[in-house]
């Protein structure tokens, strides 16, 4: 099989509420999405998606992967999709680090691959069968009040697990999010603090050993070396995430012992296969990984839980689904949606997910031989 087209979608995904992070410092109201399309000489076509969330979250946007498909394209034509190896050493090679550009080539790439063997995803990837996979609500900062609210709000969807965006300039504050919402979870259901890299390390300290609650802290702080600060000196389990993007930061926050857990994201870490390698090192080392996409549609959201699905039990933690944000549907009816607090995977081979075309507007940018 060999490329011979691959076109590419530019569509701005608004959200249905503003969403703020790391203590409301980051706000966001609309996500730039990029949806390629590959095709091949055998009439299979794949589809991935690129979608950071906004601009400012990590070091990544929507025009930079539209700049970086403009290099990646041209040199993935004639190449045999399924070889996803191959592929993802000669985007490396010809652009090097910039990771979050070569996702949506990658998974369109492993559509193909799951078509080709009559597969879905989750079952290339190792599991014996397509459960339903636990999902998680995500809170956008507030008062301790407004946020239990929106947990309740969440509850009442089926979530039993929440992430709860808190990190703010006034320790007190966080030290009140943190107890209020702990105590008032309903039974049965786990909350994890988001920090998004919002504390200096002092303040983290302080905050964590002043709040009663041990739930799962997550990003406290800007960068692995103070997170690692962190992780040393208080008794809450750490969750790592924006500041891990190469298969080599993994590796120096388990050697630095800064985490019990990461988030495993394709679009951040440059697709599904090096996702893959991130989350089966993760397993090797016991950690509890949260494995979900940093943004976009329901598209981005089947990569990721295809993933999840093939993930142990014991490593795995609930998922979190970007296209509940939205406001837009690309993607009408399909791929993973949550039904009281789980999400079905597709059983169709490869993702299981087709944009109709017309729903994306005009292409942006066509590559052929
Ligand atoms: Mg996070």
């Amino acid at each position: 099989m060999k490329i011979t087209r691959i076109t590419v979608w530019n569509l701005d995904l608004p959200l249905s509420a503003p969403y703020r992070l790391s203590g409301g410092r980051l706000k966001f109201e609309q996500l730039d999405s990029t949806f390629v399309r590959i095709e091949t000489d055998e009439g299979l076509s794949g589809w991935g998606e690129g979608c950071p969330w906004g601009e400012s979250y990590l070091p990544a946007h929507g025009k930079g992967i539209r700049a970086g498909l403009a290099v990646l394209a041209p040199v993935l034509l004639g190449e045999d999709p399924c070889a996803l190896d191959h592929i993802n050493r000669l985007m490396d090679v010809t652009l090097p680090g910039q990771l979050y550009v070569k996702s949506a080539l990658d998974v369109a790439c492993w559509d193909l691959l799951g078509q080709a063997a009559g597969m879905p995803l989750w079952r290339l990837m190792g599991a014996h069968k397509a459960e339903p996979v636990a999902v998680n609500s995500s809170i956008s900062t507030g008062t301790p009040e407004e946020m239990i609210a929106l947990i309740q709000k969440a509850s009442a969807k089926g979530y039993r697990v929440h992430s709860a965006k808190i990190g703010g300039s006034e320790p007190s504050a966080d030290i009140d999010r943190i107890d209020a919402i702990s105590a008032a979870l309903p039974a049965g259901e786990k909350v994890t603090f988001d920090v998004n890299r919002a504390w200096t390390p002092g303040v983290a300290i302080q905050v964590l050993n002043t709040a009663t609650a041990r739930d799962w802290i997550e990003q406290p702080c800007e960068n692995l070396d103070q997170c690692a600060q962190v992780a040393a000196r208080v008794a809450q389990p750490i969750m790592l995430d924006e500041c891990l993007q190469s298969f080599g930061d993994h590796l120096a926050a388990w050697n630095r012992g800064a985490c019990e857990g990461v988030k495993v994201k394709p679009n951040r870490v440059g697709g599904l296969t090096k996702a893959r390698q991130i989350r089966d090192f993760g397993v090797s080392v016991g950690w509890q990984m949260h494995v979900e996409d940093v943004g976009g549609s329901a598209l981005a959201d089947t990569a990721a839980l295809h993933l999840a699905a093939s993930t142990p039990d014991a490593n795995r933690l609930a998922s979190w689904l970007s296209h509940d944000h939205l406001a837009v549907d690309p993607v009408p009816a399909q791929g993973v949606r949550n039904q009281g607090g789980f999400a079905a995977l597709p059983s169709a081979p490869g993702l299981g997910v087709t944009p109709d075309p017309d729903l994306l507007g005009a292409s942006v940018a066509v590559y052929e031989a």
